[in-house]
């Protein structure tokens, strides 16, 4: 199986995290989701997740010092020598250059970054699920309206970040989650980058 290295873009809620664990799993590669390394930080009262809680809580960005140095740190183990799938980083044009940075030292070229496209309304319908669902501290109202408004000035500008280095590949991501997995795996296939995801699916339901 090929080494894959995917960024997955798009908005809080928009489903990159159910998709990151097929597309990893699948590929046999590392999947690095930022939100769920902090989270595992806050839950163990580590000194990265007292310093992430409060972004956190506020739906803020934890400063990009702090998510590179972890970022870069994560993608030095083992799992992501076959690759990664990132979940949640880049959020910054500072971290997407940082990571282009790192990939190019490491001589290993990006392969896509797949941009979940998802309506606002339907965001604000699904984080508003979760929140009830996870109890997650940062998905109360607010908080959901404070997300959407960091990603729309802070994150939505690597879509052209992307766009013009030529690897942005875009994903209806308003569907049941076979049906994107499927969009994703034909989004990829006609980029050229082969996922034969659909046997995944199949094994898994
Ligand atoms: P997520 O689960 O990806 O929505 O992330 C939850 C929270 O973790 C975000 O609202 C941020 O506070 C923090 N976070 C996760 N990834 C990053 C990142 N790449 N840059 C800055 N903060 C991040």
């Amino acid at each position: 199986m090929s080494e894959l290295n995917l960024i997955l873009l798009g908005p809080p809620g928009a489903g990159k995290g159910t998709q990151a664990v097929r597309i990893a799993a699948h590929f046999g590669c590392g999947d690095v989701a930022t939100g769920d390394i902090f989270r595992a930080n806050v839950a163990q009262g580590t000194p990265l997740g007292r310093t992430a809680q409060e972004y956190m809580d506020r739906g803020d960005l934890v400063p990009d010092e702090v998510v590179i140095a972890m970022v870069m740190d994560r993608l030095a183990e083992p799992d992501c020598g076959a690759g990664f799938v990132l979940d949640g980083f880049p959020r910054t044009v500072a971290q997407a250059e940082a990571l282009d940075r790192r990939l190019a030292e490491l001589d290993t070229p990006l392969d896509a970054a797949l941009n979940f496209e998802v309506t606002e309304e339907e965001l604000f319908r699904r984080l508003a699920g979760r929140s009830a669902a996870l109890h997650r501290s940062d998905d109360t109202e607010q908080t959901i309206r404070h997300r959407l408004e960091v990603f729309a000035e802070k994150t939505r500008p690597l879509i052209d970040y992307y766009r013009h280095r030529g690897l942005l590949v875009g994903v209806d991501a308003v569907a049941a989650i076979e049906q994107v997995a499927a969009r994703i795996d034909a989004a990829l296939a006609a980029f050229g980058v082969a996922v034969a995801f659909g046997g995944v699916i199949a094994a898994s339901v």
